[in-house]
């Protein structure tokens, strides 16, 4: 099982008019602290084995952040916290990241977004939500056969994500649970026999939500612990 046909068919979308703008002229226009590098300025994929039983899916990529090196959660201080904490609990090789060559490892546990361009502000439109919903759908349905969990940061990422996990092949109950941080759901497989999803809710890793004690670094730990053990990692 590869993810690489999926990638490779993702960093050529173009579905989205104002986020292909937004995403090719940030990478033109840079930024002065990182001066001489070259951004990726595309679509970003998921980041992570194939054979994931812990699936980490948060909001989009950020501007300076993953549009610039390419990978998900890499280069912005919401990324330094997630991978220093999947690190501590030992389901990373690395505490700190650089780039895409600085040889990080993750065991077990893939990360992606339900959105993988960088939108102004960091906020997609609901319309470029539901564009990029399918993307997120086939990369759960590769990963179903060991995918286990799934912790979706944020309250805008809830609201993608269970519906791509019902389009992959999941039973998401109705009414739909709501979002909120340390909320779990467990969604029923379609087909019998079928091991289950169990859902975890975490306040998104953002700096805002870090800077304000929204969300500490304990709280965060705690939802991965609880998540990785479920998955049985
Ligand atoms: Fe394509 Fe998703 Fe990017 Fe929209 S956000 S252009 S659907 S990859």
């Amino acid at each position: 099982r590869t993810t690489a046909g999926l990638d490779a068919r993702l960093v050529r979308c173009r579905a989205c008019p104002r986020l292909v703008a937004w995403r090719e002229e940030t990478a033109r226009t840079g930024r002065a602290a990182f001066r001489g590098q070259e951004y990726w300025g595309r679509p970003v994929p998921g980041f992570g084995p194939p054979d994931a039983a812990l699936l980490i899916s948060g909001l989009a990529p950020a501007a300076h952040g993953g549009n610039r090196t390419g990978r998900m959660f890499t280069g912005d201080r919401a990324g330094d916290l997630l991978y220093a904490t999947l690190y501590e609990l030992g389901l990373a090789s690395r505490e700190t990241v650089t780039g895409r060559d600085d040889g990080l490892e993750l065991y077990g546990v893939r990360v992606t977004a339900p959105v993988h361009c960088a939108p102004p502000d960091n906020r997609p439109t609901p319309g470029e939500r539901d564009a990029c919903r399918p993307w997120l759908a086939r990369e759960a349905r590769l990963l179903r056969p060991t995918l286990r969990s799934v912790v979706v940061l944020g309250g805008f990422g809830w609201q993608a994500a269970l519906p791509a996990l019902a389009e992959a092949g999941w039973l998401v109950p109705r009414p739909r649970p709501k979002f909120g941080h340390g909320v779990r759901t467990v969604l029923a497989p379609a087909s019998p026999g079928d091991p289950p999803l169990t859902v975890f809710g975490s306040y998104h890793v953002s700096q805002r939500n870090v800077f304000t004690g929204r969300l500490t670094r304990e709280m965060l730990r705690e939802v991965l612990a609880e998540a990785a053990r479920t998955a049985g990692l």
